[in-house]
């Protein structure tokens, strides 16, 4: 997810792999298709992270090419992603979907009072999926929180005909955590704020789902961080944030703390 993001000044100290101009004149990273000063070669996976669960990204048109859209890092991380363009879920949108026999599927979003949402941590993957029988498609939304809702919306008649079960994150993650848009990550403070991260959603529930699910929420945050820096590098003014980084920090020692034991 995204929120409007600063204009960003391409100041040529980065490098990357063959730079190519893009039509605006700025030189854009032939790899990971990203201007070359907020270039994340160093941090994606060299060849894309094979994973069981199947992934489907609704990216709603008005989003589709925002800068701080995480939809194609995951695409180009996971070997299992794909992304659409759409305002709704509908049959014949994705052949994911529509495969015979169906899929079991599972789709990221927060309860509301007329949707109830299974924790991640209380899902039953192998009832699910009937002991692997099935495969297990994951759909994440991706779009403001008001696209979001929107799309969910508009989605819900389709959803129920492939009996899909809303799932959500709970608190009691190894970090403390909200609602699953609710970011642990910098996103949530300006002027990255309103910005709900897909991508971190998303490797939170890979970590559930997937054999070797911590690997790849660590490679996917690790790719989340590396980006809000380097776009925090452009912001204007530069003021520092002594308490955001203190609060990081405090939080960086917990989940430590946590590891350790
Ligand atoms: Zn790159």
């Amino acid at each position: 997810m995204h929120c409007m993001a600063p204009e960003k000044e391409d100041d040529g100290t980065a490098t990357s792999p063959e730079p190519q101009p893009s039509p605006s004149g700025r030189s854009i990273c032939s790899s990971c298709h990203r201007p070359n000063p907020v270039c994340l070669c160093h941090v994606l996976p060299p060849h894309p992270i094979e994973i069981s669960t199947q992934l489907l990204i609704l990216h709603h048109p008005h989003e589709a090419h925002h800068k701080l859209s995480t939809t194609p890092l995951l695409i180009r991380s996971l070997l299992r992603a794909t992304a659409v363009t759409g305002r709704r879920l509908r049959p014949g949108l994705s052949p994911l979907l529509d495969r015979s026999p169906p899929p079991s599927v599972i789709y990221l979003f927060p309860a509301t009072s007329s949707t109830p949402a299974v924790d991640i941590s209380d899902l039953n993957v192998q009832d699910l999926t009937r002991n692997g029988e099935r495969e297990l498609v994951l759909i994440a939304f991706d779009g403001t929180w008001k696209h979001a809702r929107e799309m969910v919306k508009a989605s819900e008649e389709f959803l129920q005909s492939r009996f899909a079960v809303r799932v959500c994150l709970g608190v009691d993650e190894t970090v403390s955590g909200g609602s699953i848009y609710d970011s642990e990550l910098i996103l949530r403070k300006e002027p990255f704020s309103g910005c709900v991260s897909t991508m971190e959603a998303v490797a939170r529930v890979l970590r559930v789902l997937e054999p070797n699910g911590v690997e790849v929420e660590s490679m996917l945050i690790e790719i989340l961080r590396e980006m809000v820096r380097l776009q925090a590098g452009f912001l204007k003014p530069m003021n520092p944030r002594p308490k955001l980084l203190k609060k990081a920090k405090e939080k960086e020692k917990k989940m430590m703390e946590k590891d350790e034991i």
